[in-house]
């Protein structure tokens, strides 16, 4: 299939278009570069612009014979959503609406989005399944949420067949060790542990000692980058038209194995060799205790499982990475 990938230099998008090239699909970048990298691309075809751009996206669908979108431009800082929300509403929805309509105006049906657990906010059972009330705490969660009903809606309305991906944390890096996780500014639990051992940060801070959990850290199923980009792939050749396949599918895309955040630091010091200095600190607001995924619906609606499960070899993996790229690709 010739695939529109937005998003597709940042770290999830870029770990979805190598297993894309893997499974034979063509595929053409859309990325403003605010955080993607041109370097996480390689030598995939990269337009750099923005997804707000109707005729540049009206272009591109056409010119390339597009016949799917797997859309992961967006902002995706929780803490940045409840400080600047009007950031998020923008891009997040108003940019999205715009690369729907340009399909719908274009003859494109195929949708794999990048949807998350956090629509789910404070779960009320854990694991997670797909069929749990979507009621998020923070607008980053809701503008997904958003998304996901306005897919429903062109669904119903102009015949978008669509799968939204409910992620959990993505984590780890490519197994060649060709591209890897860099945000800017980082606040992920795995590349900051990572950090500490770099010597880049002196101490991780726990948010929180004090969960109704075994170690009484928060857990997380922290999900392998290349499974979910095994994940979109999978997504993208089960759609079909009403006549050939499912036209909606919702998915939580996960291990339905939790790691507590003691575990993957323990993990972490196992895979550098080095000791993490630990500071305790309080709980990060809108934290729940537990989110683990059921991954059952994955399993029967796309024939997708996680083959990375265990968190050692995924923090492993991210290492295999950050030992190497310790500036990540150093391009700002
Ligand atoms: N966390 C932490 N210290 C940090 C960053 C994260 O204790 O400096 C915890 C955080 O509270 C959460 C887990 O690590 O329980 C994973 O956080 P992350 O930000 O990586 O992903 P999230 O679950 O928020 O999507």
């Amino acid at each position: 299939m010739n695939i529109l990938v937005t998003g597709g230099a940042g770290y999830v998008g870029s770990h979805a278009v190598k297993r894309l090239l893997a499974a034979g699909h063509s595929v053409v970048v859309l990325d403003n570069l605010v955080y993607g990298h041109r370097a996480a691309t390689g030598s995939t075809r990269l337009v750099e612009g923005d997804l707000a751009d109707r005729a540049l996206v009206e272009g591109l669908l056409t010119e390339n014979a597009i016949e799917a979108v797997m859309h992961f431009a967006a902002y995706a800082y929780v803490g940045e959503s409840v400080t600047d929300p009007a950031k998020y509403y923008q891009n997040n929805i108003v940019g999205t609406l715009s690369l729907l309509d340009a399909m719908v105006a274009c003859d494109v049906k195929k949708l794999v989005f990048s949807s998350t657990c956090a629509t789910y906010g404070v779960p009320n059972t854990v694991p997670i399944p797909e069929d749990h009330p979507q009621a998020p705490i923070n607008p980053y969660g809701f503008t997904k949420l958003v998304i996901e009903r306005a897919m429903a809606d062109y669904r119903r309305a102009y015949g978008l067949s669509y799968a939204a991906l409910r992620y959990f944390n993505a984590s780890g890096a490519a197994a060649d060790g060709s591209i890897g996780e860099d945000h800017k500014p980082e606040t992920h639990l795995i590349p900051l542990v990572l950090d500490v051992a770099l010597g880049k940060r002196e101490h991780i801070t726990i948010f929180g000692e004090d969960y109704p959990t075994p170690d009484g850290t928060c857990i997380r199923d922290y999900i392998h980058v290349d499974d979910l980009g095994d994940a979109h792939v999978a997504a993208i050749q089960k759609l079909g038209n009403s006549a050939d396949g499912p036209t909606e599918l919702r998915v939580n895309v996960g291990t339905g194995q939790g790691a507590s955040v003691r575990q993957v630091i323990a993990a972490c010091e196992l895979a550098t060799g080095k000791t993490i200095a630990c500071v305790a600190g309080p709980r990060r607001e809108g934290d729940p205790a537990k989110l683990v995924a059921d991954p059952r619906g994955a399993e029967r609606l796309l024939g997708w499982r996680a083959r990375h499960t265990d968190i050692n070899e995924i923090v492993a993996s991210a290492w295999r990475w950050h030992g190497t790229h310790p500036d990540g690709y150093a391009d700002r």
